[in-house]
């Protein structure tokens, strides 16, 4: 596959800063390093105080895998409308700063990819060439990050909340492997519907659903005491 076809194909071409080595200067680089030193200020905010962000990280080191933030971050300017994603061949959560302005849309960009971090350091989850690895993970993406939860208030009065969460989780997934993947929306809504329920109702680390950030802090001090007993025999 030559390296055009072969980008478009594992959405490398969102993320246009990927493995160019190219160095910004003038005016521009300026603006950018004004973005980018914003977007690095959220980032350590992030982790530093959200119960999302600081379970995963925790699970993670955990899991062997300790996530540095400068290795393993990195703020850039992307195509579209992406916030955010994760680089398989690198360890990489990309953040995209020219598209996330917000500490609550950096938190929930931050959780997101961690999530995808975590399934990537405890099962070797193969992203390129299994679809069904890739919309599990997406399912417990998009389920646990808090993506399908604000919205929930507006939708109870339409919906239960249970059904209106998992739509949006289904919908969620599905965008999201559309556009990293070049596959038909029939071929992925097959694959989603296939390993929807066991993915979904896979809620590792967080041993539960957090619907809220107070459902996070709950399931992040539960997380932080499951060895407590243990400790001191
Ligand atoms: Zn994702």
């Amino acid at each position: 596959m030559d390296q055009t076809k072969q980008d478009e194909e594992y959405g490398y071409d969102l993320f246009p800063e990927r493995n160019k080595g190219k160095f910004k200067t003038g005016s521009i680089a300026q603006s950018l390093f004004s973005f980018n030193h914003k977007c690095q200020v959220m980032l350590h905010f992030a982790m530093e105080t959200s119960p999302y962000a600081k379970l995963l990280l925790s699970a993670m080191k955990n899991s062997g895998c300790k996530v540095f933030k400068d290795r393993h971050f990195s703020c850039e300017d992307c195509d579209g409308t992406v916030s955010g994603g994760f680089d398989a061949t690198s360890s990489q959560i990309v953040l995209c700063q020219n598209n996330i302005h917000q500490q609550s849309h950096m938190n929930r960009v931050v959780t997101h990819e961690l999530i995808h971090a975590f399934d990537h350091c405890r099962a070797h989850v193969d992203w390129f060439n299994n679809y069904r690895h890739l919309a599990c993970s997406e399912i417990r993406a998009a389920n646990l990050s808090g993506d399908c939860a604000f919205s929930n208030e507006l939708a109870r009065f339409n919906f239960g909340v249970k059904e209106h969460h998992q739509e949006c989780v289904r919908g969620r997934a599905l965008r999201s492997i559309l556009a990293v993947r070049k596959i038909s929306r029939e071929e992925a809504e097959k694959i989603v519907d296939e390993v929807f329920s066991s993915c979904f109702n896979d809620h590792a680390p967080f041993g539960r659903i957090p619907h809220s950030k107070k459902d996070a802090k709950f399931a992040y001090r539960d997380y932080e005491n499951r060895d407590r007993y243990y400790a001191n025999l």
